[in-house]
């Protein structure tokens, strides 16, 4: 379907002779290491492909001559407007730029992270670098693959016609993005990692660690009246999660399904509010340079960014929430032959 520059095959090692590399029992955890490399480096695919993508939508959507601005002609000399005047359009360029460049935050905050856990010379932040990391690798991974689904779909939309035929490339990076939900472990898995391991498995320790950190960004950039009402909503998505997060873990004590049925929704949850903490920095960074200097593009264009995720963007955790808690009962209500009947 895509990927066609890699070389994939199936291989089977019929009557083949292993040996054993190293201790034994302790494959799984060697193995683990790969994979957790691995997976971030999946997330990355994912993030450049979104990254390319976006920057297809912008040079065509300032290109593309189509239909009249509904506020009136922008381009009289010209036999019609470029598609960057419709608010569709620029709806779906915002949305894509939301994505790639909170994303490209996760990703250097993750990095940051990764530094600190081989290089700080304190034992205990190398610990707490680590538990982060670990926190943040389902999410890397299946977040962003989701959202390189989303902003490379949205490029195809952009290009309209021109979108699906081979001519644009850009119906090569949907499907090039395709596979990244599926290896180095299916999102399904990622978020039964996340629910399972990095949640439940620490008894909820991970993720208030994770949230106390996104407080200390609201401490640091919520004081700024322009930053403000992000603060407030981010806080506000803070005890939300904190909440979903104790209503499962009780729910999985008498129900072990229950973890898996809220599981990809959960993941959902933790991306958005992980990635809106991007966003929150982001926006208190530009909101500080642009007292400085009120015309900066690269900053204006930053906080406009900022707020879109707040308003059209973080409200998807309403519903992924209410997902989550909807149970297993109705999943696992029918039988496999029932499913069949149409
Ligand atoms: C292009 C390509 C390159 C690849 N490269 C490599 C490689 O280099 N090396 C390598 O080892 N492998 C490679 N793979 C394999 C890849 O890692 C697997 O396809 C992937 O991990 C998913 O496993 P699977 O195909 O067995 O799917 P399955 O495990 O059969 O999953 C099918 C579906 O069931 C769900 N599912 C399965 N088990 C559970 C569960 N316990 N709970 C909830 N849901 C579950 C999954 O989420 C998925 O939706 C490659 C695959 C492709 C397509």
């Amino acid at each position: 379907m895509g990927i066609h520059a890699s070389p994939t095959c199936v291989m089977h090692f019929n009557e083949s002779t292993g040996w054993l590399l190293g201790k034994p029992n302790a494959g799984l955890a060697c193995m683990f290491t790969m994979m957790n490399q691995a997976r971030l480096g999946v997330g990355l695919q994912g993030h450049g492909l979104s990254e390319l993508a976006w920057q297809a939508s912008i040079a065509y959507a300032n290109d593309r001559l189509q239909g009249r601005a509904m506020s009136g002609v922008k381009e009289p000399g010209k036999a019609a407007d470029p598609i960057i005047v419709h608010p569709d359009v620029r709806r779906m360029l915002l949305t894509q730029k939301a994505f790639v460049e909170g994303g490209r935050v996760l990703c250097f905050l993750t990095g940051r992270e990764i530094d600190s856990a081989h290089l700080n010379p304190d034992p205990q932040a190398r610990q707490a670098s680590n538990d982060l990391i670990a926190f943040l690798t389902p999410i890397v991974k299946g977040f962003l693959t989701e959202a390189a689904m989303e902003v490379t779909s949205l490029a195809v939309q952009i290009h309209g016609g021109h979108g699906f035929i081979r001519q644009t490339g850009v119906e090569q990076l949907m499907r090039d993005a395709r596979i990244t939900p599926i290896y180095e472990g299916t999102n399904g898995v990622q978020a039964l990692d996340l629910l399972g391991r990095k949640v439940f498995g620490t008894g909820g320790k991970s993720q208030q660690m994770i949230a106390a950190r996104i407080v200390d960004s609201i401490r640091k950039f919520g004081g700024m009246p322009e930053i403000a009402p992000l603060a407030a909503d981010l806080g506000r998505r803070l005890e939300q999660w904190g909440r979903l997060t104790a209503e499962l873990g009780l729910a999985a004590k008498s129900n072990p399904d229950e973890v898996g049925a809220a599981a990809t929704d959960y993941l959902h949850v933790s991306g958005y509010i992980c990635l809106a903490w991007c966003w929150l920095v982001a926006a208190g960074v530009a909101a500080k340079k642009l007292a400085e200097d009120p015309n900066d593009d690269f900053y204006t264009a930053k906080l406009v960014t900022a707020r879109h995720y707040f308003s059209r963007i973080l409200p998807r955790v309403d519903s992924h929430a209410a997902a989550a808690r909807a149970g297993s009962t109705g999943l696992m209500a029918l039988t496999a032959d029932q499913f069949a009947i149409a």
